[in-house]
């Protein structure tokens, strides 16, 4: 029996300790971890590092506190379009959905796309009508507003910038698009991301978290990662599968990969994020090159921890 790993975040960003109340400090790690222990409760009894993800991203996808499903972020139109992705590192199977609306649990439709269609990446309305087709749960407008969200956007709206909702100044600061990777008992991988982008984005815009190889990338012979950060320079960067290459074809191992990729090859086009990963041995990272990032990990070798700050 191979260790087995679950690893997740809520997020990077300026995330500074001063900022930060201890009553919220406590709501972020008590979302964090629910999250681990949906997640890690699968893989203890033997479930598969697909299902751990989902069921941890989906917890991170319910609490208001972080940037997808509930609690997204505003596009510059005023409505709440979210991106999802899931990968298995088994099969190299992926499903994607990018600018849905009102779909309670993206990654839960992220993840029919990838097994009831032929397809991988579904977007907008034809998204929204698959996701009727299967049942997908959707929820009105409010069940998604939270005023802390909405008083962001209003900070930025008929500006031409769009920002992380991380690094929006404003008292009370929330952080975070979501996202996990899991190595279970039997050596394979999974990620999932789900986010809500970010605030003020032109609606339409699809960031790194729906597009495979960017945001999210799973692959049994080197890693599964979940990103977080500034969509568009992951995207370029093709942030998740350059890990996986340089573990690939330099052999590297999943640490040293992330660390060239986060620090370097990130930071030199101004990347701000970072992401979390484990290889089919179930080693862990977790990688940023911002202020914070909410992040926790759980392995079968006893290792439990949760953090936010460097
Ligand atoms: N990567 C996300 C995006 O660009 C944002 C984030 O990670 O907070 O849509």
């Amino acid at each position: 029996m191979a260790a087995y790993t679950l690893t997740i975040h809520g997020g990077a960003g300026t995330i500074l300790r001063e900022d930060m109340t201890p009553e919220l400090e406590a709501a972020y790690t008590r979302g964090l971890q629910e999250a681990l222990d949906a997640g890690y409760t699968l893989l203890d009894k033997g479930g598969t590092a697909l299902d751990a993800v989902l069921a941890a991203t989906r917890s991170l996808e319910d609490c208001i506190l972080f940037n997808a499903g509930r609690g997204s972020v505003f596009a510059n139109d005023g409505s709440q379009e979210m991106d999802a992705s899931v990968m298995d590192g088994k099969t190299l199977m992926a499903g994607a959905v990018a600018a849905v609306r009102h779909i309670r649990n993206p990654v839960d439709l992220a993840y029919t796309v990838m097994t009831q269609s032929q397809h991988v990446l579904l977007i907008g309305k034809g998204a929204e009508d698959f996701a009727a087709l299967h049942e997908i749960k959707t929820e009105p407008d409010e069940y998604f507003f939270s005023p802390f969200r909405y008083e962001q956007w209003k900070k930025m709206q008929g500006t031409n910038e769009a920002a992380l909702d991380h690094n929006v100044k404003v008292t009370d600061k929330k952080f975070g698009t979501v996202g996990a990777a899991a190595c279970d008992m039997h050596g394979n991988i999974a990620a999932a991301t789900s986010t809500g982008g970010m605030t003020n984005k032109q609606w339409g815009r699809v960031g790194d978290s729906s597009v495979i190889g960017a945001g999210t990338y799973a692959n049994n012979k080197t890693c599964a990662i979940s990103c977080t950060g500034h969509g568009e320079m992951f995207i370029r960067a093709v942030t998740a599968y350059d890990v996986s290459c340089l573990m690939e074809y330099k052999g590297l191992s999943l640490q040293e990969a992330m660390e060239i990729v986060v620090y370097d090859k990130l930071m030199k086009i101004d990347g701000e994020g970072g992401m979390v990963g484990v290889d089919a041995k179930g080693n862990a990272a977790m990688v940023f090159n911002s202020e914070g990032m909410y992040r926790g990990m759980r392995s079968s070798t006893k290792i439990s921890e949760i953090k936010i700050y460097k």
